[in-house]
């Protein structure tokens, strides 16, 4: 779409709402004007008399078609929010709900969270005027568990279903017997073309409809070698194509992993970029700063007026945007000509034989390498540069990617619909169901932590637990903490884990941040230390001055405790009691113990750990308060696991091997002992420090009769 310059600044004018009315007022009629040209808005009518006519549509069109900015505010002006009903648009990603939400309301000329809002976890950007909320589809699936039948919505949109992420695999089964018994409740979904047709033969055959588009034709360019780091290749490329093309010929995409090597990208890239205009200059004093080029990472831990800046016109600059697969389908940056595709992406993958998840690199599928590359496409004819060999593409990538309820971890997932009354949960409708290994794994887990019986049923723990949204292990820490009486304390540290980044590490300053890091370690704990972080900031006043002298992540930590108040909430409505332990924080650790006793590791060599149920090598992450403790301890649980060239376990606290043998006796049965103490409690007549002797063993000849 050809846009002039002056409508392109006005239409990006970014996220924020508190412009002057002048201004907005131009912005508005611009805006109508850009969103008459997108291909959404040529279909409308037609779209709009197949849903009159339909209870379930799948939409297709390209990305950028306007499918999601665009769907919900044509319900909503054809009359669907007129009986006080709400319009639901469903997406994958938080930083997606937020994002398009903003737009939505910006392009409607509303304030956003009034009749245009969204909700994510622990954040309800909605009020009771709003007609159009956005939410992640986690959040509509606990929706379901409040009000079964959905009342307050007349139409749901579900956004990006294409990339089949877990909860709209699961919200598609529950829609199933649900539009039976609402006849009225109109149910959209929205893909890229891979998949339409399988959700349409779910729903009966349902109709699809094609949003016509135009796309224009992308060279695709593979490496001709394999390359060793992406992160060079890219920059290289990058750096290739501003110096040799005009910065008008338009903007560079790159697709990285996630965080650290966007990170590393873009500091790559300004630094080889400065390197090389000073080669140019040398000899005058001129300044090396890099003046045509805008460099901007995209990826869902950067705060979100970080996160707009992808949307801002840049004139006379190139934009090169570092995005991880967030911008493959979620978000679409205009006048992209150049792509840059690594060829790996973030992928979390449950190994049922070991029962755990891991977060690993894995290669992209076709599917995924050939939409990113289509991003070069939608202005102008593009270029693709495919950090891989074009033997790799056929070889090494799947032709699709395996969806999430394929791969993943279901124990809170098959919590949930036990809670919602599901008794046979092989037998859920599901789109793809998920392998029989992963299923009996996940209740398998389930009835370790108590919350399923002997008969799979959900016991009362369980029925608490689903009634959080959070995680298992972590709902099961809180509920354990109130009655060990430390949950004010445990309230905390569940609050702090919902949150990403506490630390703040600038480039510049690293030495100086970690210093200050360490003035709140707690040398046993990295769940203390998060506490200690907290408590000292509530003992400031919950100052931001505070932590930015601390090298604290302000918004985070505000964050946290907006997440404590509701989850605190929650609690006082559940009558769960809510009390501290003082100064007594062995208890505390005691609680992070029983929520974790399926991860937990044991000390071998001088600073290598193996994993107590599957004989994993694992090394604490450096960041680690008990890494600079010193001696590091026997035993320890942990937070996460992260795969990358290390097996590296994030946020660890130390134990007592005495603690795991109580709280993960499923796990670590005594087998050499077990004689000694049947039937008479644990080791009634033995000396704790005996005990410890011989635990060691027991734990370890345990880990090897399960040789996995
Ligand atoms: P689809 O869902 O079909 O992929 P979208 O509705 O997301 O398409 O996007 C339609 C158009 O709106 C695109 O040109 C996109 O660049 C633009 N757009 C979306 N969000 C923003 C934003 N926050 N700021 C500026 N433009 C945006
Ligand atoms: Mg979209």
């Amino acid at each position: 779409i050809g846009l002039k310059d002056g409508e392109k600044t006005a239409v990006s004018q970014s996220t924020d709402s508190s412009n002057n009315l002048e201004n907005s007022k131009e912005n508005f009629e611009s805006i109508q004007r850009v969103r008459k040209t997108l291909p959404a808005f040529k279909a409308r009518s037609e779209l709009l008399q197949i849903i009159r006519d339909n209870q379930v549509i799948v939409v297709i069109g390209e990305t950028g078609s306007g499918k999601t900015t665009q769907l919900a505010q044509f319900l909503e002006e054809d009359g669907y929010c007129n009986g006080g009903q709400l319009i639901g648009c469903t997406q994958p990603r938080r930083v997606a709900a937020i994002s398009v939400a903003t737009r939505v309301a910006m392009e409607k000329g509303v304030k956003l969270g009034n009749e245009v809002g969204y909700s994510i976890r622990f954040e309800d950007k909605t009020t009771s005027r709003t007609k159009i909320k956005f939410m992640t589809d986690g959040i509509l699936l606990r929706e379901t568990l409040m009000s079964t039948m959905l009342e307050k919505y007349s139409c749901i949109i579900m956004d990006e279903a294409h990339e089949r992420s877990l909860n709209t695999d699961i919200l598609f089964g529950i829609f199933k017997n649900l539009l039976a018994i609402r006849r009225d409740l109109k149910l959209i979904i929205t893909s890229a073309t891979m998949n339409a047709n399988k959700f349409s033969q779910f729903f009966g055959g349902s109709p699809m409809f094609t949003i016509p588009g135009r796309t224009f034709p992308v060279e695709t360019v593979f490496s001709r070698h394999p390359v060793s780091d992406y992160v060079e290749s890219a920059i290289l490329q990058a750096s290739k194509i501003h110096l040799s093309s005009p910065v008008s010929s338009g903007d560079i995409l790159i697709f990285m992993t996630g965080q650290e090597d966007i990170e590393a990208t873009c500091a790559g890239l300004r630094e080889k970029l400065s390197e090389i205009n000073t080669k140019k200059r040398l000899g005058n004093m001129e300044s090396t700063e890099l003046n045509d080029i805008e460099i901007l990472p995209i990826y869902s831990a950067l705060p979100a007026d970080v996160q707009g800046k992808i949307f801002n016109c840049t004139p006379n600059k190139r934009k090169v945007v570092v995005a991880t697969n967030i911008a493959e389908t979620s978000l679409t940056v205009d006048g992209v000509k150049y792509v840059i595709d690594c060829g790996y992406s973030k992928l979390k993958v449950y190994n049922p034989q070991i029962g755990l998840d891991i977060l690993q690199i894995a290669p992209i599928s076709m599917a995924s390498a050939n939409q990113r590359s289509g991003r070069a496409g939608r202005t102008g004819p593009g270029i693709a540069y495919r950090l891989y060999t074009e033997d790799s593409f056929f070889d090494d990538m799947y032709v699709q990617t395996i969806p999430e309820i394929q791969r993943t971890n279901l124990s809170n997932t098959l919590l949930l619909l036990k809670y919602l009354g599901v008794k046979d949960v092989l037998a859920f409708p599901f789109v793809d169901p998920p392998p029989e290994q992963i299923v009996m794994s996940s209740l398998f887990e389930l009835w370790t932590v108590g919350a399923l019986d002997n008969f799979g049923k959900l016991t009362e723990l369980g029925g608490q637990m689903a009634s959080f949204p959070l995680q298992p292990s972590l709902s099961k820490m809180l509920l354990s903490a109130s009655q060990s009486g430390c949950s004010e304390e445990v309230l905390t540290i569940v609050s702090m884990l919902s949150v990403p980044q506490i630390f703040y590490r600038p480039k510049e300053r690293q030495e100086e941040s970690d210093q200050a890091r360490t003035r709140f370690f707690v040398p046993e704990s990295d769940h203390l230390t998060l506490l200690n972080v907290f408590s000292q900031w509530k003992a400031n006043n919950f100052s931001s001055a505070w932590c930015r002298r601390n090298f604290l992540q302000f918004k985070s930590l505000q964050r946290a405790k907006s997440i404590r108040d509701q989850l605190r909430t929650l609690m006082e409505k559940k009558r769960i009691i809510i009390v501290s332990s003082g100064t007594d924080w062995d208890i505390i650790r005691k609680c992070v113990c029983s929520g974790y006793a399926h991860q937990a590791a044991r000390l071998s060599g001088l600073n290598k750990y193996v994993h107590l149920r599957n004989g994993l090598e694992l090394r604490i992450h450096p960041a680690s308060a008990l890494f600079r403790a010193g001696d590091l301890p026997p035993y320890v649980v942990y937070h996460e696991m992260l795969l990358t060239s290390n097996e590296y376990i994030n946020t660890v606290t130390a134990v007592d091997p005495f603690w795991l043998m109580k709280y993960g006796l499923l796990f670590y049965n005594v087998s050499r002992r077990r004689e000694d103490v049947e039937d008479s409690g644990i080791y009634a007549d033995e000396s704790p420090e005996r005990i410890k002797d011989n635990l060691d063993l027991s734990i370890e000849q345990c880990m090897m009769k399960k040789e996995i």
